[in-house]
C-alpha cells in the first residue's frame, strides 16, 4: 500500500519504520530534516512536502503533538493551504495524534464535506510499544473506515480498539492518560517516601510491583533512575513521552471534564504538578521526571 507519513517524533518515527518493514511504500514528511533522514535509511522515502508525500497515496497517517498542527495541516492557516485541498483522490486519513475530541471532529467534518474518510486514532504504549510493534490503537470513526484502517495498523500495533464515532478515539486516550498521569505522579510520590525512609527504590519497586499497588509505571516504566534498565528514568529521562504533552493531555482532561461537568479532583492535581514541573523547565524531558518533584532537597 502506498502510505504518507507525516511527524517523525519519538513515536512516529518508529511507526513509519515499522510500516517500511511490514512492505508498504512509505513518503515521509517532518519539519525535522535530520528525523527524514533517519527514515529515508531506514527504506521510506523522504519528501519535501507534506503535499508531496500525499500524492497518490491511499493512505495519510499524521503523529503530531497536538490540535493546532493537525488542524493546520490538513486544513491550512492564513494563506498556506491545508492538505485536504491539495489531494487528489480520496485517501484514508488517520490522525494518530492526540488531541482534544473537538478538534478530532472539526477536522473531521472538514474531511466529510470533502468526500473523505477521518479516523482520529490515537495510541497508547509509548516509545517502546511503537518500537515493537505492538500500539494499543483506540479509533474513532465509522465502522466502515476503521475496517478499512486496520490492517495498515496492524502494521504497527497489537491492540486495535473501535471507541465509536468521530472524537471516541480521543476520549477514550485522554481518560487512559489522565489515569497514567496520576498513577506515574504517585508511583514517584510513593518512591519518593520510601527512599526518605532508608529504603533501596529496586527493593521498594519489586515489593510494590508484586502488591496491590502495582501497576503499569512499576512494570514498565520506572521513574527512579537506574532501577529498570532501558527505561527513560535511566537515561536522564531523554526522549519517551514529553512532559509537555502529558501536561497538555491532562489539560485535555481538564477541558473534557468542563464541558461535562464531570469531576476529576485526581486528574487536575496530576495536571497542576506535570504543569509545575514543566515551568520549572522539565517540559522536553520524559514525563517520568515527575520523580525530580519528590526529590527536592534529599542532599540535605
Ligand atoms: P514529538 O514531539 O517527539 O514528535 C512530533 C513530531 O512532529 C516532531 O518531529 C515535529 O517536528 C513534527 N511536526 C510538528 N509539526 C509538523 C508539521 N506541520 N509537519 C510535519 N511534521 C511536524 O511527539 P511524539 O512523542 O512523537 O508524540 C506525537 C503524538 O503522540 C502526541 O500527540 C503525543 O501526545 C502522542 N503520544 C505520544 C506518546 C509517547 O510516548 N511519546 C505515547 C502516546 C501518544
Amino acid at each position: 500500500m502506498k502510505i504518507a507519513f507525516i511527524g517523525l517524533g519519538n513515536m512516529g518515527a518508529p511507526m513509519a519504520t515499522n510500516l517500511v518493514k511490514a512492505g508498504h511504500e512509505v513518503g515521509v514528511f517532518d519539519l525535522v530534516d535530520s528525523a527524514m533522514k533517519a527514515l529515508e535509511a531506514a527504506g521510506a522515502q523522504a519528501c519535501a512536502s507534506a503535499q508531496s508525500a500525499a500524492s497518490g497515496a491511499e493512505v495519510i497517517i499524521s503523529m503530531l503533538p497536538a490540535g493546532q498542527h493537525v488542524r493546520r495541516l490538513y486544513l491550512g492557516r492564513d494563506e498556506s493551504p491545508g492538505l485536504f485541498d491539495a489531494l487528489e483522490g480520496k485517501p484514508l486519513i488517520i490522525d494518530a495524534s492526540t488531541i482534544s475530541p473537538d478538534d478530532a471532529r472539526f477536522v473531521g467534518d472538514a474531511a466529510a464535506k470533502r468526500g473523505l474518510t477521518y479516523l482520529d486514532a490515537p495510541v497508547s504504549g509509548g516509545v517502546g510499544g511503537a518500537q515493537a510493534g505492538t500500539l494499543t490503537f483506540i479509533v474513532g470513526g465509522d465502522a466502515a473506515g476503521f475496517e478499512q484502517a486496520k490492517p495498515v495498523l496492524e502494521g504497527m500495533g497489537k491492540n486495535i480498539f473501535h471507541a465509536g464515532g468521530i472524537g471516541a478515539g480521543q476520549v477514550a486516550k485522554i481518560c487512559n492518560n489522565m489515569l497514567l498521569g496520576i498513577l506515574m505522579s504517585g508511583t514517584a510520590e510513593a518512591l519518593g517516601l520510601g527512599v526518605k525512609n532508608g529504603l533501596d527504590p529496586a527493593v521498594l519497586s519489586e515489593i510494590m510491583k508484586q502488591s496491590s499497588g502495582g501497576n503499569w509505571a512499576l512494570n514498565v516504566y520506572n521513574p527512579w533512575p537506574g532501577v529498570m534498565e532501558g527505561s527513560a528514568a535511566s537515561r536522564d529521562y531523554q526522549g519517551g513521552f514529553l512532559t509537555d504533552l502529558m501536561a497538555k493531555d491532562l489539560g485535555l482532561a481538564w477541558e473534557l471534564a468542563l464541558g461535562s461537568k464531570a469531576t476529576v479532583p485526581m486528574g487536575s492535581q496530576a495536571r497542576n504538578l506535570f504543569a509545575l514541573h514543566a515551568a520549572q523547565g522539565n517540559g522536553q524531558l520524559d514525563f517520568s521526571s515527575i520523580q525530580k518533584l519528590y526529590r527536592a532537597g534529599e542532599e540535605d
